[in-house]
């Protein structure tokens, strides 16, 4: 690290602002704002002496001689002093920065690049919203409220971080200020009243930058993750410093697979404690994720709980191989179903038979049987493709029709998770070879 970073307090401190351009106006108007007492001098006004007394010195006067003679000058006198675009006459540099207030981010490249400062500062202003410098605000409020009561550490830090969970930064951020004030006292002052919360929330296809800001926001707030097995790890690494991982994961009945009947007791337990949960399910939790099914146990059980979308694998899976689930004039309707049981071979005909894109989740393990069925129903050239581990760096596919799928997919080793989508847009894709196509799946 080349330069030590302070914030100064100027309070009432001399300053003085070399130069006449729009630069000195703006480092004038900046120290004044931090309470300095600010002297702008003219660059041909300038005589050594003139810095007499101050604590800080911005010289962007842009002339050499005056730059030469402030530095001399300021060094001689301990005064810190910043002269513009002269790293070497720098005793400290000025960072971008991020105003929040009273969250002030102070960016700094080390003066290696101004540029990609500002490009992070912009970055950081699109993560952090408005709302952050009220919400900054009501926190030091209730802060200096609970220090008043002498609160124990431990204590203020569960209500501090209730109140990140708590609906507040929306609240600001809609105006409703008094309303979040209002909130925040009593969320302060009744600890023991916490209510849980459960958010069940879609986690995607598996490539965790395609997770919904929200559900990456939730995820890092939340006191509890109960996750399925699917999620990756790089998903899981999203969640929060303090937030516990729990995985539930149901393995088609392996010895580690969690009953549907514990989860449900665990996430009412967990909310009946005033936790924050967040139950992550592969893609969307509504599609054969069993989401409706928690959904109806919580309200019934008088949990708060919301949902957040995810990308479904159903459209990822195609997506990732550059096969539309619709194409105009190939395809005007999709329909998402399951594999995973013989009972609904039958259902599964009909369906192939009136949709043009067939989506089938939970497919690999009965690949063979399922390729046979359909191709008995709308013919064994209809092209197919399997995707397994779509959108994450294991990715395998490969593509046929439905006369051979299954023994590509057996070839090239693919393993569950995988889906399979039968229709003429798997041949529409537009497959450029080495990008999106296995070689080996042609023909
Ligand atoms: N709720 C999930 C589906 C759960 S069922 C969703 O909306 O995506 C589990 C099935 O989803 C798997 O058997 C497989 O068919 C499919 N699946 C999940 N992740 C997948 C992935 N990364 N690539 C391909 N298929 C996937």
């Amino acid at each position: 690290m080349r330069y030590y970073p302070v914030y100064l307090d100027l309070m009432d401190q001399r300053a003085v602002v070399l130069g006449d351009g729009p630069v000195a106006t703006d480092k004038a108007a900046l120290l004044r704002e931090a309470g300095a007492v600010v002297t702008v001098i003219a660059a041909g006004d300038y005589r050594p002496g003139d810095l007499a007394g101050a604590r800080i010195v911005v010289d962007a006067s842009g002339d050499s001689k005056v730059n030469r003679l402030a530095w001399e000058e300021a060094e001689a006198a301990g005064i810190l002093i910043n002269v513009l675009d002269r790293p070497e006459q720098c005793r400290f540099i000025a960072p971008a920065i991020v105003r929040r207030d009273p969250v002030v981010i102070a960016i700094s490249t080390s003066g290696e690049s101004p540029f990609l400062a500002s490009q992070l500062r912009v970055r950081i202003e699109r993560l952090l919203g408005t709302e952050w410098g009220p919400f900054t605000a009501l926190v030091g409020r209730i802060r200096r409220r609970l220090r008043e009561q002498a609160v124990p550490i431990a204590t203020q830090t569960r209500v501090y971080r209730r109140l990140l969970q708590a609906d507040l930064r929306s609240m600001l951020r809609a105006g409703r200020t008094t309303a979040a004030y209002a909130h925040a006292a009593t969320l302060a002052e009744r600890s023991a009243q916490w209510r849980g919360r459960v958010a069940i929330v879609g986690a995607g296809p598996g490539d965790p930058e395609l997770l919904t800001l929200r559900a990456r926001e939730l995820l890092f707030d939340a006191d509890v993750v109960l996750h399925d097995a699917l999620i990756s790890p790089e998903t899981l690494a999203l969640s929060g410093p303090d937030t516990r991982l729990e995985a539930v994961g149901k393995r088609g009945g392996s010895a580690d697979s969690v009953s549907q009947e514990s989860i449900n007791a665990r996430l009412i337990e967990l909310a009946a404690d005033g936790h924050f949960v967040v139950r992550l399910k592969g893609g969307d939790p509504f599609v054969f994720g069993r989401g409706g099914e928690e959904l109806q146990v919580l309200v019934d059980a008088g949990v708060d709980v919301i949902v957040v979308p995810g990308i479904t694998s159903a459209l990822a899976a195609p997506a990732a191989l550059g096969i539309p689930a619709t194409l105009r004039g190939t395809s005007s309707s999709v329909t998402i179903t399951s594999g995973h049981s013989e009972d609904l071979d039958e259902r599964l005909v009909e369906l192939a038979r009136v949709s043009d894109t067939l989506v089938v989740l939970m497919a690999r393990a009965r690949l063979a049987q399922i390729a046979r069925v359909l191709a008995a129903a709308v013919g064994a050239s209809t092209p197919a493709a399997v995707v397994g581990n779509a959108t994450l760096a294991t990715e395998r596919h490969v593509i046929g029709t439905l006369a051979n799928i299954a023994a590509l997919a057996d070839r090239q080793q693919i393993q569950a998770a995988a889906t399979l989508i039968v229709g003429q847009v798997v041949s529409a894709a537009p497959r450029s070879e080495g990008v999106l196509e296995a070689p080996t799946a042609r023909g």
